[in-house]
């Protein structure tokens, strides 16, 4: 795995925190995307080299909704950069770590993701993305 793509922060409203993390990072969202796939919508924003991933449900069956409905608003996830992801996902597997996918599926920045399950990690929901 290479270094930290992002970190991803589960939240209620991406207005309302855009704005927040904004004043924080003394920085403009960069880009807004929706991933209609996962019923996430998802807003980036760039501090030096590190980059946060806001994710707010556009659904009530969202994984972020169910996240926020149980654990409320916070850090969700943490994303390694990696060169070849299904190498990775490969990788993983044969170390006894859970994936929730068996594919790469596309993610939000034009990234092909796939996720680890955090019973298998401690507790941190990890993204492996691979840009394409
Ligand atoms: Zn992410």
């Amino acid at each position: 795995m290479n270094k930290i793509e992002h970190i991803g922060i589960a939240v209620s409203s991406i207005e309302s925190s855009g704005n927040i993390y904004q004043k924080l990072l003394n920085t403009e969202v960069y880009k807004i995307e929706e991933v209609a796939s996962e019923g996430v919508k998802t807003a980036f924003l760039q501090s030096g080299p590190n980059i946060i991933e806001l994710l707010e449900a556009t659904n009530p069956d969202s994984p972020i909704a169910k996240f926020i409905a149980k654990r409320g608003e916070g850090i969700h996830h943490i994303a390694f950069d990696v060169t070849d992801i299904r190498v990775e996902m490969e990788r993983l597997k044969a170390e006894g770590f859970i994936l929730l996918n068996d594919e790469p599926k596309r993610g939000a920045d034009n990234k092909l993701v796939c996720f680890v399950h955090p019973k298998s990690t401690n507790g941190v929901l990890v993204e492996l993305c691979q840009s394409v």
